[in-house]
């Protein structure tokens, strides 16, 4: 019975393997050709300053119009493109839309914004990364100080000597370092002094309870503490509440994101929430989109 009960246990634990393996093959085949048939999108989420309420600046978000899933989001897709290696190609696709998305915006005369753009780990670690960020910036005409590189904990600390050695080389093209997700990773507090960064970002797991968890109230208003110590600028992610804006707000936080102010959003729906262009040049009006 024993016996049977394994065989039982392989044989469904095979087939849904399959299963799986299957899917993750179709998916690769239809990442692949995405690019090429322009089935990505970035959306934009605003970042607003919590003292005036003014938003400084965006981040892009990726989005994969699958012709037959629908709409697929990133944790679906990145950690397999990050796998076969695609993740080089996407991320430099989603680094030149967004710097030429915001560069249309300025030469739009919109207040200018900076743009964030996530790097997940191989593409911080691939060799080609610095000149990459280099030509996007180049190409869009983009000034350097209008880009913000968002980066894990967990890629930094896989060799951190030389993260912290290409953290240095983007910061002297002029272009921003943030860490994303802050406190959910393993760096250590004597690592994180080294890093050339200008923010960290509370993950919003810290951000969700709080008002209602002290465990939660004492590790964000710490994170701040330990982020202003060191000079840095905080942001906190996943702010949904009034009550969570109230408390980021009353200890000293920077800056925050989340649902309570928007989702992240189209270029058209981004322009329906910041001021109009100052310019009265009727042709600097016409916003370009960039797919
Ligand atoms: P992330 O960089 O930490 O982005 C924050 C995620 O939280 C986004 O999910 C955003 O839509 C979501 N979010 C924003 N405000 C709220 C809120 O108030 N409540 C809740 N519950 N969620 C909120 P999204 O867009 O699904 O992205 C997930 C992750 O995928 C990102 O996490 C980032 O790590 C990765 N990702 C997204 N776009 C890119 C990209 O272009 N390149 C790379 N390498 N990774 C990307
Ligand atoms: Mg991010
Ligand atoms: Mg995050
Ligand atoms: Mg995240």
């Amino acid at each position: 019975r024993a016996k049977d009960l394994g065989k039982n246990n392989c044989q469904f634990y095979t087939s849904e393997m399959n299963a799986h393996i299957e899917e993750k093959l179709t998916m690769l085949e239809g990442l692949r050709c995405a690019l090429d048939e322009g089935q990505f999108r970035l959306l934009y989420q605003p970042k607003v300053d919590l003292r005036d309420g003014s938003v400084f600046g965006v981040e892009a978000l990726v989005r994969w119009d699958h012709p037959q899933h629908g709409v697929i989001g990133p944790d679906r897709f990145i950690p397999l493109a990050e796998e076969s290696g695609m993740i080089i190609a996407l991320g430099d696709w989603v680094l030149r839309t967004a710097c030429l998305q915001n560069q249309a915006w300025q030469r739009a005369g919109l207040a200018p914004l900076r743009v964030s753009v996530n790097v997940s780990p191989r593409q911080f670690e691939e060799s080609g990364l610095v000149q990459r960020v280099a030509q996007a910036l180049q190409d869009s005409g983009m000034a350097p100080e209008w880009l913000e590189l968002e980066v894990t904990e967990g890629v930094i600390m896989r060799d951190l000597q030389q993260a912290v050695a290409k953290m240095a080389e983007v910061r002297a093209m002029g272009v921003s370092l943030s860490i994303d997700d802050f406190g959910t990773g393993y760096s250590s507090l004597s690592a994180l002094k080294s890093f050339p960064i200008s923010t960290l970002k509370i993950d919003k797991s810290f951000v969700r309870d709080l008002g209602r968890s002290s465990g939660d109230e004492a590790i964000a208003s710490s994170i701040i503490g330990l982020a202003h110590r060191l000079k840095l600028r905080v942001i906190a992610e996943g702010v949904e509440t009034e009550q969570q804006r109230s408390f980021l707000r009353d200890n000293g936080c920077d800056e925050m994101q989340g649902y309570l102010f928007s989702r992240p959003v189209s270029p058209e729906q981004l322009l329906t929430l910041l001021p109009p262009p100052v310019t009265a040049a009727p042709v600097l009006r016409r916003l370009r989109v960039v797919t």
